[in-house]
């Protein structure tokens, strides 16, 4: 009999042997966690889509990032939410914006915390688009240079990599120079390659106040109907000098994430975004789902689809899961 079929099961009798045969492992240094910085004191208050995300004010984000150490996350991707907006988004490149000061705060606090700083203008324009407004068209090529002045701005904070989110063309080459004409040779672009205009977001335009207040985003971000674009997308970033690419969403464009690792040679990086965790945590809150068992089991899954590292809400959970099973 069993020369007509193959025994698969005698590679899972036992945990042990299932260790053994196991291709793909999520460790705790694959996991970016972003952190929502906000403007004024003794501010910590949970995002109500987004159970367990805070927005935190600079006299309380030591507390987190504390947390965050402490867990061995060894990477944050700060976003800001200003005061103040206006057409131009002044306050994303102001010496003294939110994320800068968010920066040098925690490179004082953990100066060995990879310190990410998102690079885009929705949060701190008051019509809530990633550029400037030309005509209710999103304007690429003057939307490159505020762009550029918000990269160096927070090089200057300290930031250790830049990264891009607002689907510009030629936003890296764009940023590179500007990196390494102002002396941050060293400083990574780690690029928001391919991302696309998804329902995914919901939760997070309620968490950064990124909400644009006409029309959409689908001039500028993808189709989520598309494939060789995003191949086309993640093209134009390597020539123009990224140094890591990222897909976002995460979830429904796992073919995307493997389509990138295997076409170009930099890390990727996925995006596993608040829609997603908002609809575990929901699912979990009503006894739905195992939240624990599903978080890490998305995040093994990505993994498996080729990301080298991953931007997550879950990384204080999934961190504190991990450190359990070891
Ligand atoms: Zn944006």
């Amino acid at each position: 009999m069993s020369a007509y079929f193959q025994r698969h099961r005698r590679l899972r009798t036992t945990a042990a042997m299932r260790n053994l045969v196991r291709e793909t492992y999520l460790h705790t240094n694959d996991l970016i966690y972003p952190i929502f910085t906000v403007e004024g004191e003794n501010v910590k208050h949970e995002i109500s889509s987004m159970p367990g995300v805070f927005h935190y004010s600079l006299d309380r984000l030591e507390e987190e990032i504390q947390e965050v150490v402490e867990l061995g996350i060894q990477s944050v991707i700060l976003f800001g939410v200003p005061n103040e907006k206006d057409a131009c988004g002044r306050e994303a490149y102001a010496e003294n914006g939110i994320v800068q000061q968010a920066t040098r705060k925690v490179k004082q606090w953990a100066p060995q915390l990879v310190t990410m700083a998102d690079t885009c203008l929705c949060q701190y324009t008051d019509h809530g688009h990633c550029g400037m407004i030309h005509d209710e068209y999103v304007d690429n090529d003057s939307s490159l240079e505020l762009l550029v002045k918000t990269a160096v701005s927070q090089a200057q904070a300290g930031a250790d990599v830049i990264a891009p989110s607002n689907m510009m063309d030629g936003f890296v080459a764009a940023i590179r120079q500007g990196l390494d004409d102002a002396g941050f040779i060293n400083v990574p672009v780690m690029s928001y390659a391919v991302k696309y205009a998804s329902q995914f977001y919901g939760p997070f335009r309620d968490a950064a106040h990124s909400t644009p207040q006409f029309g959409d985003r689908k001039t500028y971000q993808m189709d989520p109907a598309n494939r060789l674009e995003a191949m086309r997308e993640a093209a134009s970033d390597v020539a123009e000098g990224a140094d890591m690419l990222m897909v976002k969403p995460a979830l429904a464009y796992m073919d995307i994430i493997r389509e990138v690792k295997d076409n170009f040679d930099l890390p990727v990086a996925a995006y596993n975004v608040s829609g997603e965790y908002a609809m575990i945590k929901a699912a979990a809150q009503r006894g739905w789902v195992d939240e624990k068992g599903i978080t890490l089991e998305m995040l093994t899954g990505l993994k498996r689809a080729g990301a080298d590292m991953i931007l997550t809400y879950s990384a204080k959970d999934a961190a504190r899961w991990l450190k359990e099973q070891n």
